[in-house]
């Protein structure tokens, strides 16, 4: 095979000329080809054999037509009619075998080439027969008419026997060159025809080998497409494997980032985002759910890190999540917020939110309570849980868990342990600080509020020294609201600037301006620190007092011991001190409730504290230590000291006897209006010692 694919090979490229032919032909692809030629030669075949006889019986026709005929004349042709009953046969054969075999085996290829060459070449030699028995005769008539016949059966072969090159050569070379030789050597030569003839075949050899050159080229070029098509499937299919893998890939690569970004590297769980994602995600997926979220807060976290190791505090933190997870379905979202808090969202339908909650409380308690031995330590592990519900609300997911996260902290104040806390309370808290938020912004506009005046007693004169100021609220939508809840909702949210400055005008108005109340009698206003940092306050005092008419001496402002925190202290104790240049007088409200003061109470200048009434009313042996010690301080500082809360005579003369300055409280008057606005009002005791 390879010699002879080398042979053709080299004719291939020889007749394919350059750009096809050279390196782009490899020896198998010379194979196919030949397989190919050999297929279209047999094909050819019937053709050939057929045009062959057709040819030979009528040249023999012709002869006898003539008279021409002779014996070997019919020898001839039953030899020509032979050679072409086994060339039909060998095609029927070869196409017999081709039907079942695809591609043939090299040693079957050369086999049917040998066959058909021979075959063909017998029927070319059978023409040279002719020729060497026609040509040189005598008779004109014969030997032209041979000559046309072989002249035609050659301009027949260059055509139907172009797949096979050597044959085709070999066949025009027989039916051309014996009569061109015999014409040149005959007894009277025909040069001119003889030089015709060959001059016919050198024609006809050109035309063959450019026709055997166009099929060669052909099929090259089929199987290079075949090839590339072949090869272009294949790079597809290894292209779309790629790329399915590419994609894969680059979904397994998202997961794991989406892993990295919405998980906890420590525990596993979720962390925040992956908190907020599952949330938003089945929000998404089921709009009827609804959602409630445990805040879950380990107790005593602190001493198991600090105490034992950061490494044992890490281990209890991923058993616990671990412990979790344990009893988690689709409904639970399992989240690390931070530290030892952790996070667990519910989602159920309305109906079996609540069962839910408790279900998986239980199920919490009994799964991290048992006792989680590391290394040689055996540890109990429990948690304040806080719990948020956003069933009828609708609530985002960092509400619902600011709500848990406060219900928690209400847990630990009240003594932490493994109690849960729903957060009804909060959340009502919660709706309720918001409308007396709404409400308060209109409250000064629509006038709802006024003043109650609570007189200070002077423990030596018995004479009410001072008129203390409270707020009230009378709200045409919520009702009276206290001032200790509606104080700090103001204070938080800055109203308390303009309500106080409303106050403590309408507040030194009316003193002034009452006939009844003495003119040494001050007015004690409540101020919140929020005022007092305030650019300006201390200039919007001395506008009301200038407003009113008040003397600065009259006036009193009551501050609480918070002034006294490093952030703002130097700010107030300069606000302070100009206002007590001024002779406004600075009291401590609620003094022993807050900031631990006693040693700096030096730092701002200021008149007199107020012992908090809740040691008064508890007036128990502690309650006495503190009383005792403030009014120690307090006069070692210069400051007068005033007891409030007072509700009995008994009280009253503990407090006389501890040395007290003045008194404020039930027992002397409930906070009411001033005598000048009511007739009715009167104190209840005077002291008169
Ligand atoms: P506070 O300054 O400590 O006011 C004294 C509170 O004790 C008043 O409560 C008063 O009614 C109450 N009280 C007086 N005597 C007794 C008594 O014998 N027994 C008991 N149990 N309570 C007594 P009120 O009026 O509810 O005021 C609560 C708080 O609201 C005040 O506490 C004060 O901190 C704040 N507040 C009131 N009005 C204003 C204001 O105009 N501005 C500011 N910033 N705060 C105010
Ligand atoms: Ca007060
Ligand atoms: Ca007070």
């Amino acid at each position: 095979m390879e010699n002879n694919a080398n042979l053709v090979s080299r004719i291939g490229k020889r007749v394919l000329g350059p750009g096809i032919g050279g390196a782009l032909i490899s020896d198998e692809l010379i194979g196919r080809v030949q397989r190919d030629l050999l297929d279209l030669a047999y094909s050819n075949n019937w053709a050939n054999v057929l045009v062959n006889l057709a040819a030979s019986a009528s040249l023999v026709g012709a002869l006898w037509v003539l008279g021409a005929l002779n014996l070997m004349n019919v020898i001839w042709l039953l030899v020509v009619a032979m050679v072409c009953v086994v060339r039909l046969w060998g095609g029927y054969l070869f196409h017999r075998a081709r039907a079942v075999v695809d591609e043939m085996k090299d040693e079957e290829f050369r086999r049917w080439r040998l066959r058909y060459r021979m075959s063909a070449i017998s029927n070319a030699l059978m023409w040279s027969v002719i020729a060497l028995l026609e040509i040189p005769t005598e008779n004109n008539e014969t030997q032209f008419l041979t000559m046309i016949v072989l002249a035609g059966m050659a301009g027949g072969a260059t055509g139907i026997l172009a797949p096979a090159f050597l044959v085709g050569r070999v066949y025009l070379v027989c039916l051309i060159l014996p009569p061109a030789i015999i014409l040149a050597v005959m007894a009277e030569p025909n040069l001119i025809l003889s030089g015709l003839a060959l001059v016919f075949l050198m024609v006809m050899l050109v035309t063959h080998r450019n026709n055997h050159a166009v099929l060669f080229r052909s099929f090259v070029l089929k199987h290079q497409n075949q090839a590339l098509v072949e090869d272009l499937t294949q790079k597809n299919r290894i292209t779309e494997n790629w790329n399915a893998t590419l994609e894969t890939r680059v979904a397994q690569r998202t997961e794991e980032l989406r892993n990295l970004v919405e998980h906890d590297a420590l525990t596993g769980i979720l962390n925040r985002d992956g908190i907020v994602a599952w949330f938003e995600e089945k929000k998404r997926l089921d709009a009827t759910l609804e959602y409630a979220v445990l805040f879950i807060d380990l107790d005593r976290f602190k001493q198991i890190n600090d105490g034992l190791s950061h490494a044992i505090g890490d281990e209890v933190l991923r058993v616990v999540s671990t412990r979790l997870g344990s009893f988690a379905d689709d409904r639970h979202a399992l989240g690390r917020w931070g530290g030892d808090e952790f996070l667990m969202v519910l989602a159920a339908p309305h109906e079996e939110l609540h069962d839910l909650v408790e279900i998986t409380i239980t199920q919490a308690q009994k799964a991290v309570s048992a006792p989680i031995n590391i290394v040689g330590h055996t540890l109990h592990v429990g948690f304040s849980t806080g719990v948020a519900f956003a069933s009828g609300h609708n609530p985002g997911i960092s509400e619902l868990i600011h709500w848990a996260d406060l219900a928690a902290a209400e847990v630990k104040r009240s003594g932490r342990g493994s109690v849960h806390n729903y957060d009804r309370m909060l959340l009502l808290e919660q709706e309720r600080r918001l409308s007396v938020t709404q409400a308060l912004r209109r409250a000064l506009d629509a006038d709802e509020f006024h003043i109650e005046y609570q007189p200070v007693i002077d423990a030596q004169t018995g004479r009410i020294i001072v008129y203390e100021a409270l707020l009230r609220w009378q709200s045409a939508l919520l009702g009276s609201v206290p001032p200790d809840e509606f104080i700090p909702i103001a204070e938080e949210s800055a109203l308390i600037v303009e309500i106080g400055e409303w106050c403590m005008g309408a507040a030194c108005k009316t003193i002034q301006e009452c006939g009844e109340v003495s003119d040494d009698t001050k007015i004690a206003i409540n101020v919140s620190i929020r005022q007092i940092v305030m650019p300006n306050f201390a200039e919007m005092v001395a506008r009301v007092l200038a407003d009113t008419g008040l003397a600065a001496d009259r006036l009193v402002l009551e501050v609480t011991e918070s002034i006294f925190e490093k952030r703002q202290m130097n700010q107030i104790a300069k606000v302070l001190g100009k206002l007590h240049g001024m002779g406004v007088e600075i009291y401590i409200d609620d003094f022993g409730t807050g900031y631990s003061s006693l040693s700096r109470l030096h730092e701002i200048r200021m008149d007199a504290v107020k012992i908090d009434k809740s040691f008064i009313l508890a007036m128990d042996d502690n309650a006495r230590v503190v009383i005792e010690a403030a009014i120690q301080i307090a006069h070692r500082f210069g400051l007068r000291v005033i007891a409030e809360g007072i509700e009995t005579k008994d009280h009253r003369c503990e407090l006389e006897a501890m040395g007290v300055d003045a008194y404020q409280g039930y027992f002397f008057a409930r906070p009411g209006v001033l005598p000048c606005e009511d007739q009715h009002w009167q104190i209840s005791e005077v002291s008169n010692t």
